[in-house]
């Protein structure tokens, strides 16, 4: 059995307490963060963010370049809550700490080329761009070998 790198690979850990598994990401601690910045409100944003990471043709948090996308856009994240690669192995220390590895694939799925837009602005539905992007991205997760999918919205 391969060991688990518990302080680096994603991996679910069983509660004995409540008899519920939780999914533990421990890399997710080498995401950017840019530090909290309150500003004040405006009272419109602005439909194109030159420092968003996610705006069309701005650059990404790794270093790759959006494409101009004028709908929806769907990328694999940066810094995954889950790897593709993570081994199957369990860890057991006397049934304190109970794990298993888990694999999967973490999508972002950018529902608007707008900064500005929300969802509630949207035309949303399971033929709209997002419907239908939502509904191939998680049929395309589906023709894998894993069972897990985050989507960071
Ligand atoms: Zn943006």
């Amino acid at each position: 059995m391969t060991s688990l790198d518990l302080k680096g690979t994603p991996h679910r850990r069983f509660n004995p307490l409540t008899g519920t598994w939780v999914l533990v990401s421990p890399h997710r601690t080498q995401r950017p963060w840019q530090g909290q910045l309150e500003q004040v409100q405006r009272e419109t944003p602005p439909s194109y963010d030159p420092s968003c990471y996610m705006c069309p043709g701005n650059k990404c948090a790794a270093g790759a370049h959006n494409p101009d996308y004028r709908t929806t856009f769907v990328f694999d994240n940066d810094y995954p809550a889950l790897l593709p690669d993570t081994p199957t192995a369990d860890t057991n220390l006397d049934g304190l700490l109970v794990a298993k590895g888990e694999a999967g694939i973490c999508r972002v799925l950018c529902f608007s080329p707008r900064h500005d837009m929300t969802i509630s602005g949207m035309e949303v539905g399971i033929s709209s761009p997002l419907g239908r992007c939502v509904g191939a991205t998680v049929a395309g997760i589906g023709r894998t070998s894993f069972h897990q999918l985050c989507a960071d919205l």
